[in-house]
């Protein structure tokens, strides 16, 4: 970890509000749900498909959980009436995971009852590792109730993850596939950026061969690069193939895959808990803050 990028990260707590607020703009859609239909509509206007992601996670209190899942439900309606080709994201500690697994997997069923009923599909975000056996079991669980509109993320810096790729076989998820964005201690996480893109590229192969859908969520150069071979290669179509990025980054990339006829879908988050998710998040990965600190620096520079 470079040391500039902790520096950053440790003095983010006195960094002045609006200034988060300045460079948390980019990366989400706003803080209402209006906003966030309208960055959907503008996506879909360049020819990118949206996952929307009500902000909070890691939740205590019951009722708030509770207001996610209604969040949810009315976005859910809103990107139905407003014809948006876009789902949902969730995270099971902002439904209720760290308070009682059976609230989450009750709040979650009832986001995945929503969009189904839309024709619509929820992915369930990975988070740390100390989620992850319930994470999979309440997909386990929604799946094994007859719900197939929803997926889950598989985090290649975890060494257990090949593990449970096995252990899904039965159900073939549509999987995300993504490096993991959360401080994990080695005996649980490959450290070396060198292994985890090894990782990545190994699982990726690995789910093409299953014949799993698969989303390639990664800014890399590297593993975009080796997923869109793969992909030209084995002739993946867009049900089965997508590429993810996150708002606001490498929007550039974006454009090229959109240009070359990939499918891809960006990562939109909205919400009022803004400030609390770019803290943590920056926090969570130095390295984040290193790039925010640099877009800030490169925006005031004026070349952005
Ligand atoms: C759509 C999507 C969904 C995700 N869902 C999850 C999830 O459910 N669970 C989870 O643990 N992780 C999730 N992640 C985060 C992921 O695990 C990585 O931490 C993150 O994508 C950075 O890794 P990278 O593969 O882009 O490679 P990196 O090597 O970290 O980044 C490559 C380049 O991309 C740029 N870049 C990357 N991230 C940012 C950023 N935030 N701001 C500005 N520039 C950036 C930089 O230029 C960087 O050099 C998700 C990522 C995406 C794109």
């Amino acid at each position: 970890m470079r040391f500039v990028d902790r520096l950053i990260a440790t003095s983010l707590p006195v960094v002045p509000r609006p200034l988060v607020r300045h460079f948390a703009d980019r990366y989400m859609a706003g803080e209402t749900l209006a906003d966030a239909v309208a960055t959907v509509a503008a996506l879909n206007g360049i020819g990118a498909a949206a996952t929307v992601d009500v902000l909070g996670e890691f939740v205590h209190d019951v009722a708030q959980c509770q207001a996610m899942a209604d969040e949810y439900v009315e976005l859910l309606d809103a990107i139905a009436r407003e014809r948006l080709d876009a789902n949902v994201s969730i995270k099971l500690s902002a439904l209720g995971a760290e308070i009682d697994p059976q609230l989450a997997l009750d709040h979650t069923r009832r986001v995945v009852l929503a969009a189904a009923g839309h024709g619509s599909r929820v992915r369930i975000d990975m988070e740390h590792s100390g989620l992850t056996a319930q994470t999979l079991g309440v997909y386990r669980t929604l799946r094994e109730e007859g719900l197939d509109n929803v997926g889950i993320v598989l985090q290649a810096y975890l060494r257990r993850t090949f593990g449970d790729v096995r252990a899904l076989a039965d159900l073939a998820p549509s999987v995300r596939l993504v490096k993991g964005i959360y401080i994990e201690p080695p005996d649980l996480a490959y450290t070396e950026p060198a292994l985890v893109n090894r990782n990545f590229l190994a699982l990726l192969r690995d789910l093409v061969d299953r014949g799993w859908a698969v989303a390639v969520a990664s800014h890399d150069d590297e593993l975009v690069g080796e997923a869109r071979r793969l992909a030209d290669e084995r002739h993946l179509q867009p049900d089965r193939f997508e590429f993810q990025l996150l708002l606001g980054v490498k929007e550039p990339l974006r454009d090229e895959l959109i240009a070359a006829g990939h499918r891809v879908r960006i990562y939109v988050p909205y919400g009022q808990a803004w400030y609390a998710y770019s803290l943590r998040r920056l926090k969570e990965n130095p390295s984040i803050a290193g790039y925010v600190a640099r877009d800030v620096v490169r925006g005031l520079a004026g070349k952005r």
